[in-house]
């Protein structure tokens, strides 16, 4: 396991000879110590992504040299998938098969942006026609330059590469600064990008935490664009920050997204979505279904199927066979959750299910998974991101009702609506102020499709071609024909 931070294409302790604890949330032992990153580490990942950037290989090459490489790395990360996916488990606590799928996804992310890195190849400038005789323009693309990203730690490999993956297709180098509660597999694409021979300087991983390590990174005058993944309210923070030189920024943020079931549909499918959606990944999920609006006429019947199926989620160590729900990432976010439910219990709702420390699992930072019923909008539970494996369920009289309740919140992530009626649901899902709505699902996420919030839940779009766009500029060159003087000033 590396310890060390990645810069300039070597492994380097941080300059404060620091470490930090890594911690297994099931046992809350310390299995790991690495290097505590600070401003001065910051400074010298920037210089070098700064260097790789002005003068060396990286973007100078062709999208389909940057692609080749890019390539390798998705594919010696997919090769190394099971070992991966086992750090993830230990690091973050989420269940093997997630975890599997977060590196599958993460290798998916790699050769999805190796193949739109040679297309910029193909389509490197669009010609613009223009309305005055003897000028001809056009639109080039470039990489922006010295990207920074900051990312959390409920995907934490993923969410490394939604960002590093587009930069680098772009020709950007790149700082990247994980979560100080998950860093493990973000260290690991250092050693990916080694061996798939990456140029030293295009990418530099520097672990730390928030306040320091973080927060240099968001002001630094080198930094060209900073890509962030997190709270609100360190958002609000970075944006601030980066308005001292006015960075490029995209900001990934909270949700507190609604799931809308209407009475045609069938309760076990319903059923099934609201517990993907609010216990896969524990709850630790930005656009989890932490809101349900079910439709009054089978409300009884949805409650007592939802909380039936609920008791039954097996909850355990995440290596563990058929475990579908993993302890917490930490102690803080157990007893956040934990504060939160307990507030609950005190609000206009009823809570129906959980509640608690699951017996026999009080080692770890475990959560059971949780429902309250009959939510006032009110409620603080309601409103607020938990970030855990909590559910808020209420139910509503018409399709207005409905649209209006799941529209209420200052953010506006995620939002799903189920009907057999598919013109109501695409009426919905129109209705919706949001940036990624399901239809009959919740939750599937598609490298190819774009994602991001409206209001409080962030600015800009990731994946996609969005993703990449992020991290190019448009720059205008516009030629004049000098068969014809122009004669403004100097007459003949
Ligand atoms: P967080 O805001 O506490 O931390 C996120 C990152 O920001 C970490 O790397 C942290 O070290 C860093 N940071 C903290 N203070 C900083 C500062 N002053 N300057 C610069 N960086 C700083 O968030 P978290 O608890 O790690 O993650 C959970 C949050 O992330 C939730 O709100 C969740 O909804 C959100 N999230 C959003 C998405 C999305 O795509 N919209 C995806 C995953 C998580």
């Amino acid at each position: 396991m590396q310890d060390k931070l990645f810069i300039d294409g070597k492994w380097v302790d941080a300059q404060s000879g620091e470490k930090f604890d890594v911690v297994d949330p099931s046992n809350r032992e310390v299995f790991h110590r690495i290097a505590r990153g600070g401003a001065a580490d910051i400074d010298a990942a920037v210089t070098a992504a700064r260097k790789a950037f002005d003068y060396g290989p990286w973007p100078r090459m062709g999208g389909a040299e940057r692609a080749a490489i890019l390539r390798r790395m998705g594919d010696e990360i997919e090769a190394r998938k099971d070992e991966l996916a086992r750090l993830e488990v230990r690091d973050n606590g989420k269940p093997l098969p997630e975890a599997i799928w977060d590196i599958e996804d993460t290798a998916g992310c790699f050769h999805f942006y190796a193949d739109l890195a040679e297309k910029l190849d193909q389509n490197p400038e669009q010609d613009i026609p223009l309305s005055m005789d003897g000028f001809s323009s056009k639109a080039v693309k470039e990489p922006v330059g010295v990207a920074g990203a900051v990312i959390p730690w409920n995907f934490p490999m993923l969410m490394g590469a939604w960002k590093v993956a587009p930069a680098l297709a772009a020709g950007c180098s790149v700082v990247l600064k994980p979560s100080e509660v998950t860093s493990m597999t973000a260290l690991e694409f250092g050693i990916v990008a080694q061996k798939a021979g990456l140029p030293d300087g295009a990418l530099n991983i520097v672990t730390g935490f928030g306040p320091d390590a973080g927060q240099r990174l968001a002001e630094h005058p080198g930094v060209d664009k900073l890509a962030f993944t997190g709270s609100v309210p360190t958002g609000r923070r970075i944006m601030q920050t980066a308005a001292q030189d006015i960075k490029a920024i995209t900001l990934e943020l909270g949700g507190k997204s609604p799931l809308v079931v209407f009475e045609d549909v069938k309760i076990d499918e319903a059923v099934e979505w609201v517990l993907f959606g609010i216990f896969w990944n524990k709850g630790e999920v930005c656009s989890a279904t932490s809101r349900v609006l079910v439709a009054e006429a089978i409300y009884p019947k949805f409650m007592e199927r939802l909380v039936e199926e609920a008791r039954k989620i097996r909850i355990g160590h995440g290596l563990e066979e058929g475990v579908l729900l993993g302890p917490l990432v930490n102690q803080s976010q157990q007893d956040k959750v934990l504060a939160a439910i307990e507030r609950g219990k005190t609000e206009d709702a009823k809570m129906v299910c959980g509640g608690g420390i699951p017996k026999g699992l009080e080692h770890g930072c475990y959560v059971e998974p949780t429902i309250f019923a009959d939510v006032s909008p009110d409620c603080w539970i309601w409103k607020e991101e938990i970030f855990g494996p909590v559910v808020c369920v209420r139910s509503f009289k018409t399709e207005e009702e409905a649209i209006r309740l799941a529209n209420d919140s200052r953010f506006g992530l995620a939002a799903a609506v189920m009907s057999n009626d598919l013109e109501r649901a695409d009426r919905v899902a129109r209705a919706f102020r949001a940036g990624i709505i399901w239809v009959n699902c919740s939750q599937p996420t598609f490298v190819e499709a774009p994602w991001g919030g409206y209001k409080q839940s962030g600015i800009g779009r990731e994946l996609g071609e969005w993703g990449l766009n992020n991290y190019l500029e448009t720059k205008q060159i516009t030629s004049y024909d000098r068969s014809k003087p122009w004669g403004w000033y100097l007459k003949e």
